[in-house]
């Protein structure tokens, strides 16, 4: 692949430096890269007042392909890793992945950073040439939209749910400085959140060409803005952060809430499913098995603690802890679950 690579520095701190890629919706040739060049760092160029362009060159990046696998007929998976983020693993800590269709490319989740949200590109361009027309993001956490920019950039549409673009700007300063500062300053180059108004909503359905992506918006469960996903021609489910394996699950919407929607889904006839964190294919619904244990038992030995007359600080010290041992970063996530579920459970 041919790609406009660009080096650029923080305006305020020429020591900070990254090179990304500028790509375009369709694959290009080094003559019609050199050739529009010029007018698209002018466009990029006025969106980045805090970067300066050091260095500018078409050609063949070097970027390390995420590994990635067929999970059904053209749908590609990478498996996140189950760590928190740091500037050595770039964010790259969610399930993302890839649908090919016969005419264009969807792209599920962006990854943990704009170099992840690369990597994921290079790997897109080892299977297909076809442009990547949707990003859709399951929901708003940094390693699932932090690489959007990426996508942006290329002139796919970004899609989620209703409530996405209004969490994401409320949070925006947060996720910058909180994120950023266990990701560093140079992993967060072109890494910042979207802007709210460049994401579409409200779609139903996303056409690939002989084959259609259904979307579903969720009540508020993980998060207030999770969206599921179905391709009908394999038979795929995305449960985005609905559904956790292996790595402690994270709440951060209703866990009532999160619990009744997998009871509802428990009927749905899906081949496979695909967890926003753990293995990338799971049978389907056994593979929501975990998750659902998990927070039924943080939600009883919550309200078996209200009951009691404990305090949340008191309670927080035990909720969740048979359930330790089932988990990867138990102890990164646990008492803020814990501490979510009380303070939703005690108005009841
Ligand atoms: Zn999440």
């Amino acid at each position: 692949m041919i790609e406009l690579v660009l080096t650029v520095c923080l305006t305020t701190d020429p020591a900070i430096c990254a090179t990304h890629l500028l790509p375009q919706v369709a694959v290009v040739n080094q003559i019609e890269c050199e050739a529009t060049a010029g007018v698209r760092i002018e466009v990029w160029q006025k969106q980045h007042h805090d970067l300066t362009i050091v260095n500018r060159d078409c050609k063949s990046p070097d970027i390390a392909p995420l590994p990635v696998i067929e999970i059904a007929d053209g749908i590609w998976m990478h498996k996140g890793l189950n760590e928190i983020p740091t500037p050595q693993n770039a964010g790259d800590l969610a399930n993302i992945g890839f649908v090919v269709g016969q005419d264009a490319i969807a792209v599920i989740d962006a990854g943990g950073s704009r170099d992840v949200a690369e990597r994921l590109l290079a790997a897109i361009r080892q299977v297909s040439n076809l442009p990547v027309k949707y990003l859709v993001l399951t929901h708003m956490h940094p390693d699932h939209t932090t690489g959007a920019s990426l996508f942006l950039d290329m002139g796919a549409h970004i899609v989620a749910h209703e409530n996405l673009p209004a969490a994401l700007a409320s949070r925006a300063m947060t996720y910058d400085a909180n994120y950023g500062s266990l990701i560093g300053a140079q992993r967060m180059i072109l890494s910042n959140v979207i802007a709210a108004d460049s994401i579409k909503t409200g779609l139903m359905e996303i056409d690939l060409g002989g084959r259609i992506l259904h979307l579903t918006q969720t009540p508020t469960a993980h998060t207030d803005n999770d969206l599921r996903l179905f391709d009908d021609l394999t038979g795929t489910l995305w449960m985005g952060d609905l559904v956790f394996a292996e790595h402690t699950p994270a709440l951060d919407g209703s866990i009532t809430g999160w619990l009744a929607v997998l009871d509802e889904m428990r009927d749905f006839k899906a081949a496979r499913m695909v967890p926003g964190h753990g293995p990338v294919s799971l049978p389907w619904p056994e593979g929501m098995d975990a998750v659902y244990g998990y927070l039924s038992a943080v939600a009883q030995e919550t309200r078996a603690a209200i009951k009691r007359g404990e305090s949340l600080s008191v309670a927080i010290t035990h909720v969740g802890e048979s359930q330790r041992d089932k988990w990867l970063l138990f102890d990164e996530f646990n008492a803020r679950n814990a501490t979510a579920a009380y303070t939703e459970l005690e108005w009841e």
